[in-house]
């Protein structure tokens, strides 16, 4: 059907929940902080001031890579990146150019295997606010962020279309929450995407990619993935020449639009960070931080589905989240209940939202599910007595209108308090109506 392949890549930028920011001794908690009370010369690049390293964070960003399958680089070092923006007050960004942190990596998900190119160290900018009072525009800018420890995945372009893009980075954040180094959330901006898009008739890599930027959520994302690939196959069955460039997403129109012809690494004058000392790590500094790796998610919904035998949909709900996931598995231990029964009252049972405990767990399930009352004696006295005092609506099942019977089975749950087996005061029912 289609005449080109579909090429996406991704950046994806996580911004770490470390104490301090990545190099000085501020707060990593800047948000809804008083603007610009977060702040020191360090993060605010005045003269003079130097930057040491944070050591936790770049343990997170490694624990990050490790669970991607990455190779950890025993040397790697910061570089300076430079460009103009008001909300970069030293004018450089520190960085990881040709030395990252983690190297190549492999993860498998059912769509094909993806290839993570490199993981690495960097910090927040600012950030700008755009103002308009009486008439009059202006921009603030808030430096509370400025210096954040944020990591950057770059992956190799092995997506084919938005909603494999959609799995992987929901799996991403996933990770990064299990492992506690991110709350990742996109609306607050501590998970940001960017796709890099170019479609190819031959299936080789074209000379060009288009770049999307400011994308603050996984909708918007297949929005602006599937309208860029639509205005690419338009522009190349004309005739026309694709180039290198970033664009944004207009949402109402369902249309991306131009933002600015892309830069090149050369633009940035990358150079090696001369006030900080490159990163070298043993192999037991690694083998520290590799034995802080949780189950994660990938495996735990594979246990999950061979152990339990519960559905794989059932299982990807119950690893959504760490905490979830081991409340479940507390439940399937302390209770002895079938643990498939367990997930399908966890999952569709409204009543044990927000429960953590095993005692309020078991409370609720023998409220939800009562012992049914099978005595066929006690239920047939009942079934006497329900159909002594509705002879009319006896009268119409005899005359034919046989829906009356659940109206009478529901008289006989109101005298057993929902207890009594539903299929059992059917049948009795029946055979006394007969
Ligand atoms: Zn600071």
């Amino acid at each position: 059907m289609n005449k080109y392949k579909t090429i996406i890549g991704l950046e994806v930028h996580i911004e770490q929940n470390t104490e301090s920011k990545m190099f000085c001794r501020c707060s990593g908690r800047y948000f809804e902080k008083e603007p610009n009370s977060n702040t020191c010369p360090v993060c605010l690049g005045l003269p003079g001031a130097m930057p040491f390293a944070n050591r936790k964070a770049i343990q997170n960003t490694i624990l990050f890579g490790l669970s991607f399958g990455c190779e950890i680089a025993k040397y790697s070092k910061f570089d300076r990146k430079h460009y103009f923006y008001p909300d970069l007050p030293k004018s450089f960004q520190i960085s990881q150019y040709d030395l990252p942190l983690c190297g190549e990596g492999v993860c498998e998900f059912g769509f094909g295997k993806v290839r993570i190119k490199r993981i690495h160290q960097e910090e927040d900018t600012g950030k700008l606010t755009h103002i308009e009072e009486a008439g009059a525009k202006s921009s603030l800018v808030d430096f509370n962020r400025s210096g954040v420890p944020l990591m950057e995945m770059v992956t190799e372009p092995d997506f084919t279309s938005a909603d494999d893009v959609v799995t992987f980075l929901k799996y991403v954040q996933k990770v990064v929450r299990y492992l506690g180094i991110s709350d990742a959330d996109m609306e607050k901006g501590s998970m940001r995407l960017e796709a890099n898009i170019s479609l190819s008739p031959d299936g080789s890599l074209p000379d060009y990619k288009v770049e999307l930027k400011n994308i603050n959520s996984f909708k918007f994302l297949k929005g602006a993935i599937e309208a860029e690939v639509k205005r690419q196959e338009e522009a190349l069955n004309s005739g026309e020449k694709l180039i290198q460039e970033t664009r944004g997403y207009d949402q109402v129109r369902k249309k991306t639009v131009r933002q600015r012809v892309k830069e090149t690494a050369s633009d940035y004058r990358y150079f090696p960070e001369p006030d900080l000392l490159p990163i070298v790590l043993t192999d037991k500094d690694i083998d520290e931080v590799r034995s802080r790796l949780p189950e994660l998610p990938i495996a735990k919904q594979l246990r999950f589905e061979s152990s339990f035998g519960v559905s794989v949909q059932y299982a990807e709900l119950l690893t959504e989240d760490r905490d979830k996931a081991d409340f479940f598995e507390h439940l399937v231990k302390e209770t002895k209940l079938d643990p498939k029964k367990i997930a399908s009252e966890l999952i569709n049972n409204k009543n044990y939202e927000g429960v953590s405990s095993v005692e309020e767990f078991k409370r609720i399930f023998e409220r939800e599910n009562p012992t049914l009352e099978s005595d066929i004696d006690l239920i047939t006295g009942i079934v006497s007595k329900v159909l002594e005092a509705n002879q009319d609506a006896v009268a119409k099942y005899k005359a034919g209108k046989l829906e009356v019977i659940g109206f009478l089975i529901g008289q006989v749950q109101r005298e057993l308090k929902g207890k009594a087996d539903p299929a059992e005061t059917k049948k009795i029912l029946e055979n006394l109506l007969s």
